[in-house]
């Protein structure tokens, strides 16, 4: 029987609950417990695919074409596992099982009711995800803050999950933020209290609590947070701010923090081995070669809108003794004439809509004429077979996304994707086999023939310009298995100019980079030298 951790968060969001999250399983996976996680978003979409990151942060994609809030990728990125769509719940998918059942008479003569028929559907998805996954803990992290009303549902749930699996299945991590006043540089606990008052309220009494603040707990908040909110003095975790988010597990067990899961759970205590993981953190930390890379995007505003492929950078430059700075280049201020100066690479991402899109092939154009590292990323592959059809072979042509009269449709809609009306869940998605091309840049980067990638798309190369593109000196050295699709372009005689179809940022981990960003990162270091 699988054991519960549930992680709440209080005061404020975006308090890195994520990543406690996260830094707890990794934990526990590294003392040899089999993990897994549930992320819980109150929102009413069914999924994450048809939201803006702009607001939200990036769509995460998963092996099995989930599209799925960003803190999956946190998981998958720490855990070092696999997860599905249904370890992401939300209000829609709940709400939809419900009325469908309703529908289908499975409560015939009933009223049907948030509690129980919307908790128990909440109970059943939690316990069916954990059993499936042979997982010993499965790690639960409840999206929002304690108050808001659209968590509530869930928050009755996990307390009724409480009461049935019995006090030594489940325990209860609460994180809050301590802020620090100016004026007096006291640390206050008095938000901390409220949001365990409230938790308190709804029948839920944390057994751990991680609290946020820019610097560590003194010893006397400590010991106040443990009176007012009935834990442990030891059992007040220190959350300060911390350089990289890879230290944050770090810092979690020094305070004991699987000690207090453990018991509260009666599992045996197991001693971590982190000395890898330290010597990683290190690496982050302290790459020698600094490296400015550019990133020309729509969404550059928000650093959350593109967070896995800024966390492949830190995996792959912690390899190569490198450290990179990003610049942040908004697509639509190259149109307006802004240059791409002083940057040893150039990164185009994935992204949809004409908006930009000019931006981005000039500096697609640049980066091939100036022999600067380019990756380039779905949206960003497209437009470097839209540049390279303009410029070399010297097509009218665009991706019928953009103009969909355009002379030359050098992309064009999949063929599966005629007729398709419903927007949410219908692309191309997840991992799909690609066969590589002996002897190309791509083949030495990945050292094998067939890889999985997880993809995200609509749109691809038309085949009926794969010739022409290829007869001007462009390589498509990865294919999908029907053989139809192109999915890895490369240029020969450049130092490193790449671009993948599908996103190799939703597979990097850390100590196991990416080797599209491996290859892109060692490139711009030695374009520096
Ligand atoms: N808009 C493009 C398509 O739908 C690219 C998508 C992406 O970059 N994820 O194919």
């Amino acid at each position: 029987m699988p054991k519960y951790i549930v992680v709440t968060g209080g005061v404020l969001s975006g308090l890195g609950k994520g990543i406690v999250t996260s830094s707890i399983g990794f934990l526990l996976k590294n003392k040899g417990y089999k993990i897994t996680a549930i992320k819980i978003d109150p929102y009413l979409n069914c999924d994450a695919g048809t939201m803006n990151p702009f607001q939200h942060g990036e769509v995460f994609v998963l092996d099995d074409g989930g599209e799925v809030d960003l803190d999956l990728g946190n998981y998958e990125r720490f855990m070092d596992i696999n997860l599905g769509r249904d370890n992401n719940i939300t209000t829609g998918k709940v709400y939809r099982n419900v009325i469908e059942k309703e529908r289908r008479g499975d409560y015939l003569g009933k009223t049907v009711q948030i509690v129980p028929h919307i908790t128990n559907e909440i109970k059943d998805w939690i316990r069916r995800v954990a059993k499936e996954s042979g997982a010993d803990i499965c790690v639960i992290e409840i999206g929002g803050t304690v108050g808001d009303i659209e968590s509530m549902p869930f928050l009755e749930a996990v307390r009724q999950l409480y009461l049935e699996e019995g006090s030594d299945n489940v325990v209860f991590v609460h994180t809050t933020l301590v802020p620090i006043l100016k004026v007096v540089g006291e640390q206050k606990t008095k938000p901390t209290q409220h949001s365990v008052k409230e938790l308190r309220a709804i029948g839920i009494s944390p057994d751990i609590i991680v609290a946020r603040s820019p610097v560590p707990l003194d010893k006397s908040t400590r010991e106040k947070i443990s009176l007012f909110c009935n834990v442990p003095s030891d059992a007040v975790i220190s959350s300060p701010d911390v350089e990289c988010i890879y230290e944050v597990p770090l810092m979690l067990q020094e305070q004991g923090i699987t000690k207090h899961i453990l018991s509260k759970l009666s599992l045996p205590y197991r001693e971590a081995k982190l000395e890898e993981w330290k010597k990683f953190v290190e690496k982050v930390k302290n790459g020698r070669n600094r490296v400015r890379i550019a990133m020309v995007g729509k969404y550059t505003a928000l650093g959350d809108s593109y967070i896995s492929i800024l966390e492949a950078f830190r995996h792959a430059a912690a390899e190569v003794d490198a450290k990179v700075e990003v610049v942040w280049i908004e697509a639509e201020e190259i149109e307006e004439g802004k240059k791409i100066e002083d940057v040893d690479g150039i990164l185009v991402p994935g992204g949809f809509g004409e908006r930009g899109a000019e931006g981005k092939i000039r500096a697609i154009e640049f980066a091939r004429e100036n022999k600067i590292p380019f990756l380039g990323i779905c949206f960003g592959f497209q437009l470097a077979v839209v540049e390279y059809g303009r410029n070399v072979l010297g097509l009218e042509c665009h991706s019928t996304e953009i103009k969909p009269n355009v002379k030359h449709p050098i992309i064009t809609i999949l063929p599966e994707q005629y007729g398709v009306e419903q927007l949410g869940g219908t692309m191309r998605l997840g991992s799909q086999p690609i066969t590589i091309k002996e002897g190309t840049l791509a083949h030495s980067l990945y050292g094998k023939k067939k890889i999985y990638e997880r993809h995200r798309h609509r749109y691809e190369v038309n085949p009926e310009y794969i010739d022409e593109l290829e007869g001007k000196g462009l390589i498509f050295s990865g294919i999908a298995e029907d053989r139809i699709r192109m999915e890895i372009l490369e240029l020969p005689e450049h130092p490193y100019f790449i671009a993948s179809q599908f996103h190799p940022e939703f597979k990097s981990r850390p100590l196991k980079p990416a080797p599209l960003f491996y290859g892109f990162i060692k490139a711009s270091v030695e374009n520096k030298r």
